[in-house]
């Protein structure tokens, strides 16, 4: 009965490690993928993390029942705490219903389910370009995707000025994708005062923030600075809906652990909007997984491991700031044409070097280095080993 199916592409992130995967070359290098990796190349686990895996096993009061279809409460109040801040005025009013989700695409999805159901206006305004999956993410809800003016390929930055003006003609209570910090791919954010901008214009047209927050702490080592936009924009007294990862800020890729936050005008509305998440949440997977969530509250409850915790983050995002750096310097010091000072000025996992899709084939073929075809380099893929490939690989490139 499936004879007529044709082959689906692979994913365009996940293929390049399937590609990666079937390279037998020793030099191979995977810059696809956007997980953290010591200066080894391995996968890591967090000191504190390990630390609460085993108060947890050794815990003989813990069991397996199921959790609520919103999730551990613990876990919802200190993720609505650590996006919002401790004195969130938010928080203390009762006016944020947060439920625990599948990661942050989970927490997406949620949320853009319950807007289709339940939110006037269908249009959903997301960065040109993003994440690949945030169109399909919302398509599939059943929102209408537009995308708006982000990134300026002439200076590898912001393109403000054609971002203000789509958010200015968008149709009002249109729904706004916006990322909380180190946008993906490109790694460039707005600064303070152009966030300022953005609110004011977001406000004055009763436009709806939707918050992509899945780099907190991770793009500048700091979980208050990193949360800074969404703070501005809940400060202001108006609605918004935030989605949480803690993938890469504590590591738990695999653990899919995540939350939606909604932020709500009164603390009547925050709670009819939670009865109504349940409904979306019970017939797609019933209620979420227990472990990872376990092992976010633990350490966000205890003083001393949130402390510890705050180092390890610090730790990943410096050494991807010096990776940034080093392959900068590389490049600088090879003479490879071009400003490269964007490497630098870009923050977070991601750079976006700016090669095209024939000189990333090029340095896969030639070089074996992996990466998605738009040119984006994961920064925490690199170490001070294999930098100096990279940067052979880019002058090679680039000087062909
Ligand atoms: N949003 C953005 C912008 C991301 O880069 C990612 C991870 N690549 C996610 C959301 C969600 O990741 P996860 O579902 O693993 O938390």
């Amino acid at each position: 009965v499936f004879n007529h199916l044709a082959r689906a592409p692979e994913d365009p992130i996940l293929g390049v490690t399937v590609a990666f995967n079937k390279d037998p070359s020793p030099s191979k290098l995977n810059l696809g993928v956007g997980a953290y990796r010591t200066e080894e190349g391995k996968p890591l686990v967090l000191n504190v993390v390990r630390q609460a895996e085993k108060l947890l096993v050794n815990d003989s009061s813990r069991n397996k029942e199921y959790i609520p279809i919103v999730g551990l409460a613990d876990f919802n109040k200190l993720s609505a705490k650590l996006i919002l801040g401790a004195n969130s005025p938010a928080i203390q009013e009762n006016r944020v219903t947060t439920v625990q989700c599948l990661s942050g695409t989970g927490s997406l999805r949620v949320g853009a389910e319950f807007l289709a159901r339940h939110y006037h206006q269908r249009t959903v305004y997301i960065t040109q370009p993003t994440w690949g999956n945030h169109p399909k993410v919302f398509a599939l809800a059943g929102l209408s995707v537009k995308t708006y003016r982000y990134y300026d390929p002439a200076t590898r930055g912001l393109n403000f000025q054609g971002l203000l003006e789509d958010l200015g003609s968008a149709p009002s209570g249109a729904i706004v994708l916006l990322h909380a910090c180190a946008h993906n791919p490109t790694g460039v954010d707005p600064t303070p005062a152009q966030w300022e901008q953005i609110r004011q214009l977001i406000r004055s047209k009763g436009l709806l923030p939707f918050f992509d927050s899945a780099y907190q702490g991770f793009a500048s080592g700091s979980l208050d600075r990193d949360a800074e936009p969404v703070r501005m924009f809940v400060a202001d007294g108006g609605e918004c809906l935030v989605a949480q990862s803690y993938a890469k800020n504590m590591g738990l890729y695999g653990e899919r652990v995540g939350a939606l936050s909604i932020v709500c005008k009164t603390a009547d509305v925050a709670s009819r909007v939670e009865s109504q998440l349940k409904l979306v949440i019970r017939p797609m997977y019933s209620s979420p997984p227990i472990h990872g969530a376990s092992i976010v509250a633990t350490i966000l409850k205890d003083r001393s491991m949130y402390h510890q915790w705050t180092i390890e983050l610090k730790e990943m995002a410096e050494r991807i700031i010096s990776m940034r750096q080093q392959l900068f310097n590389a490049l600088k010091s090879r003479g490879t044409p071009g400003d490269w000072s964007h490497i630098i000025k870009q923050i977070g996992m991601f750079t976006f070097t700016g090669l095209n899709s024939k000189q990333v084939a090029f340095m896969t073929k030639e070089f074996h280095i992996y990466m998605t075809s738009d040119g984006r380099i994961s920064m925490a893929g690199l170490s001070s080993r294999t930098v100096p490939h990279l940067a052979d690989a880019i002058h090679a490139a680039v000087t062909r």
